[in-house]
């Protein structure tokens, strides 16, 4: 730790006292990364604020001693958001995890940045209440950290995303002033839209202490299905003809064979050979209607090659078929140590296009890919493994042709994950220089010494 950060540290303990302040190597260790690949950086210390109070001391204090600061929620980021790049202090957000009030006549509720998505979404269910936002995280990942990435998940096909969710927000800037931002009304343009430039923000603009969100009533019935194909091609084609039929799903999710062999067996027992599979869910206030829509659905993909469609007979089977599809991602380490995990999204009518790019790539670099994820909506998890260094020469090839292809056909480079410090490199290949400048000059706004989660989104300098 350089003298200067030391004397930050001992101003931050006698602040906050010894309890909220970290210093023990392995528990900074901890800190030090997520769950993307990209790198290990120690941050020099930790606070684990439990108050508004704490998280403006800590901003405070690291502005008078400019010392880097890197918010996190659960570290389950992928894109190397609440990695400390340039050490300093990590300012974890998990104590505070309360949840404030569910107010079900207006709909709407409050919560620290520290609640765990799925247990909101359980204590939500209990009143009749619905929040959509289901990042396979779930049951570890925090609405703060939902809020800094604008998560998606399954549910983003029908629902959409956290941004849709957020009606205020507290934030503290980096200056320790504490804004409120938004309303707890459904409408309300009063203003510029500073609740959605913070939604999204990776954490470089302000850290949330606070979240308003919008609930919806929950919904009655829920059917779930597998679709099995012969051919992946046929199951992603087959994704975009429902849609195009007027079939709107709740989920629609696709996994290739990489995927399917890297879980199968665990959760759940996929039918022998299953190349390609969806996970088709429906919901709504009725089993009648859900039945015929499931039926049309079957019609639209016998088109397509379908060779099974098998419906959870009950709550279990659906279960273990969602938790299935939550380990893949983790699962893939199986097949090789690491990976480079991009979550790419293009036009619905490209996927099936997209999703036999990604392959020819993999095969053409010698590289083991495996592309899963939110197909519906377009959202590909495009999965490159790889083993050792040569490998991941060849992996950072492909990863550019890929980007450059999903940018051809009208995409983006990250569809939920953020840019981070996985993708700040790829940045300039989606965006014109004219908009990042735009970019770096907003954050100086809020941020102008560059000490909140630097390094992050653009190149340092912002
Ligand atoms: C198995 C697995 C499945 C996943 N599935 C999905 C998915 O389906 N959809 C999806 O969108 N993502 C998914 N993710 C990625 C990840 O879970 C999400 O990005 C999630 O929103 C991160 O939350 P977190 O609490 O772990 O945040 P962290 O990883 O701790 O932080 C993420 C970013 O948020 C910032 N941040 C955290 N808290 C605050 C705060 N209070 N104020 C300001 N900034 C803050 C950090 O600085 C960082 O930039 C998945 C990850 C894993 C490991």
């Amino acid at each position: 730790m350089n003298p200067n950060t030391a004397r930050f540290s001992r101003a931050l303990v006698t602040a906050l006292g010894p309890r909220k302040v970290v210093l023990d190597a392995e528990r900074l260790h901890d800190y030090s990364k997520d769950e993307s690949d990209s790198g290990v950086h120690l941050p020099d210390l930790l606070c684990l604020a439990e108050s508004t109070q704490d998280v403006q001391t800590a901003l405070r204090l690291s502005r008078e001693y400019r010392v880097p600061v890197t918010a996190c929620g659960a570290r389950t980021g992928k894109s190397g958001g609440s990695i400390p790049l340039h050490g300093g202090l990590a300012l974890s957000l998990e104590r505070m995890n309360r949840i404030k009030e569910i107010a079900v006549a207006d709909l709407v509720c409050v919560c620290e940045p520290g609640v765990v998505t799925g247990e909101l979404m359980k204590a939500v269910e209990q009143k009749g209440l619905f929040y959509p936002p289901d990042p396979n995280s779930l049951e570890t990942c925090t609405l703060g950290g939902n809020v800094a990435e604008n998560a998606g998940g399954p549910r983003a096909l029908k629902y959409g995303v956290t941004r849709d969710y957020v009606l205020g927000l507290e934030v503290v800037l980096v200056s320790g002033e504490v804004l409120r931002v938004g309303h707890r009304s459904i409408k309300g343009v009063a203003g510029y839209d500073l609740t959605g430039l913070m939604v999204g923000s990776e954490g470089t603009l302000g850290v949330v202490t606070e979240v308003t969100l919008q609930l919806l009533p929950l919904p009655r019935a829920v059917t779930t299905a597998l679709l099995v194909f012969d051919k992946l091609r046929g199951a992603a084609e087959a994704v975009s003809a429902m849609l195009a039929e007027g079939i709107l799903p709740r989920t629609l999710e696709l996994l290739d064979q990489a995927a399917i062999g890297a879980v199968d067996g665990k959760a759940f027992h996929f039918p022998k050979g299953t190349r390609a599979a969806v996970i088709l869910e429906l919901d709504g206030d009725a089993e009648e209607p859900l039945f015929e829509q499931m039926e049309r659905a079957a019609g639209v993909c016998e088109r397509f090659g379908i060779r099974e469609l098998l419906v959870a007979k009950d709550e279990s089977q659906r279960r273990d078929l969602w938790a299935a599809r939550r380990q893949v991602s983790t699962a893939l380490r199986q097949i090789k140590p690491f990976k480079v995990s991009d979550d790419i999204a293009v036009p619905r009518s490209r996927i099936a296009e997209m999703v036999e790019r990604i392959h020819e790539i993999g095969r053409r670099h010698d590289v083991v890919v495996a592309s899963y994820g939110h197909a519906g909506d377009g959202n590909l998890h495009a999965n490159f493994l790889y083993a050792d260094e040569a490998e991941r020469r060849r992996v950072d090839v492909a990863v550019r042709e890929m980007l450059e292809a999903t940018i051809a056909v009208g995409g983006t480079i990250t569809g939920e994950h953020g840019v981070g410090l996985a993708k700040r490199a790829w940045l300039p290949l989606e965006q014109g220089p004219e908009l990042i400048e735009l970019q770096r000059r907003l954050k100086r706004v809020f941020d102008p010494e560059g000490l909140l989660n630097p390094g992050k989104m653009f190149r340092r300098q912002s």
